[in-house]
């Protein structure tokens, strides 16, 4: 095992013309050698016969020398051997059911991206590199480079609102385990606040999150009412979309980060709710479609750090009745509807916020998964980016 904890650092850049252009031309020629990979391999799989890397990379390889993809010479081979190495691990998860069947690489529209790996990019005196490139990308180095670390991988993107970015995966040395705290934390999902804890204290969704959701809920009506095909008038609705977006994404990205380094140094053992089941769920409100993808990266953002740091998050299963448990005396309560934000328990007459118990009840059940749970282990990220277990669920007695 390396020693150090690799660690993505993520910086804004803003290409020249010619660097814009031979990025998108690289953004296409992978979607397409990632579309006709997978293809190969759908037909292989409906003939119940497995392709692996080094078959489609013999793939790319002839697909190169017809004269209708030539063109995939122009661009630099090193992002396209990459995509084919996603796709490997994309089967290979879906091989060991950690993931569904890989799908299509669509056009524009959403965020795409590239991989270089070292020998696709140069960097020296603090300036990179890429391939195919004259000169080095204009970075804003919003925050430094750790001394002496070197990229091993560079990733390329733009996302849906044309803002370029690139994520330099250095090995960190500075990252070391920290010493072990005797403290747990029960974390509780919310709608009215970001997170309610077990301690009693309540985090606020970001400063403007509500305004914002208000904008882009009229800016995606109003793309909703234009026309398809309207060229001009469609995409300028489309880009007010993705701004908006991507503003409620950025003031969130950094209330996590602050948020996640907070818990992960106070807390030895953090306690969840497992959600990936709902957020499953289609048709779901915006307010819910934004606090379902601000868990999703809250628990992303726990796990890792988790991992740097030697501490331990525990997923309890969401089918657990934390709101309507009294955490005090463990009495059942018949129904608690959702606009019940304070009760007192019957049995015992205690006196509950409604977030501050369930939060209370998710620590005490991961405590007693984390404790009796032969062979539990917290969730752990593996490489292919799928969390690796589930998380049984104690059962209490009412
Ligand atoms: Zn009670």
């Amino acid at each position: 095992m390396a020693t150090h904890v690799k660690r993505a650092f993520k910086y804004r850049f803003y290409p020249t013309d010619a660097q814009a252009a031979e990025l998108s031309r690289t953004f296409g020629c992978v979607r397409k050698v990632y579309n006709m990979a997978l293809a190969a391999r759908t037909e292989a799989w409906a003939r119940q016969e497995r392709v692996n890397y080094n078959q489609t990379s013999a793939m790319l390889t002839a697909w190169k020398k017809t004269e209708e993809l030539a063109y995939l010479n122009e661009v630099s081979c090193v992002p396209l051997q990459q995509a084919l190495r996603h796709l490997q691990s994309a089967f290979a998860n879906f091989f060991a059911k950690r993931a569904r069947y890989p799908r299509f690489k669509v056009k524009k529209k959403s965020r795409a991206s590239v991989e270089y790996t070292s020998s696709a990019f140069r960097f020296r005196g603090g300036l990179l590199t890429l391939a195919k490139m004259a000169d080095p990308l204009n970075i804003v180095w919003s925050r430094p480079l750790p001394e002496g670390v070197v990229p091993s991988t560079v990733t390329v993107s733009r996302d849906s609102a044309g803002r370029w970015f690139v994520s330099l995966l250095c090995e960190d040395p500075s990252i070391k385990p920290l010493v072990a705290a005797g403290t747990a934390v029960g974390i509780d999902v919310g709608l009215d606040h970001l997170l309610t804890l077990s301690t009693g204290e309540k985090v606020a969704n970001p400063r403007h999150e509500r305004r914002d959701r208000v904008r882009l809920a009229r800016a995606q009506r109003e793309l909703s009412r234009k026309a398809r095909g309207d060229g001009a008038n469609r995409r300028k609705a489309r880009a007010k979309v993705a701004k908006i977006h991507a503003r409620i994404t950025d003031r969130r990205r950094d209330v996590l980060h602050k948020l996640t380094t907070r818990l992960v140094r106070e807390n030895q053992t953090l306690v969840i709710e497992d959600l990936t089941v709902r957020t499953m769920v289609k048709n779901r409100s915006l307010a819910r479609a934004i606090s379902d993808a601000a868990w999703a990266e809250f628990r992303s953002m726990l796990e890792y750090k988790a991992s740097w740091y030697g501490r331990e998050v525990v997923a309890v299963d969401r089918f657990f009745p934390s709101s309507k448990l009294c955490s005090h005396c463990g009495t059942l309560q018949p129904e608690m509807p959702l606009s019940v934000r304070m009760w007192t328990c019957e049995s015992c007459g205690t006196a509950h916020d409604r977030d501050v118990n369930a939060a209370n009840n998710l620590l005490a059940a991961g405590l007693a998964v984390s404790v009796c749970g032969a062979g539990v282990r917290p969730q752990r990220r593996t490489p292919g980016g799928q969390s690796a277990m589930k998380q049984k669920t104690p059962r209490r007695e009412p």
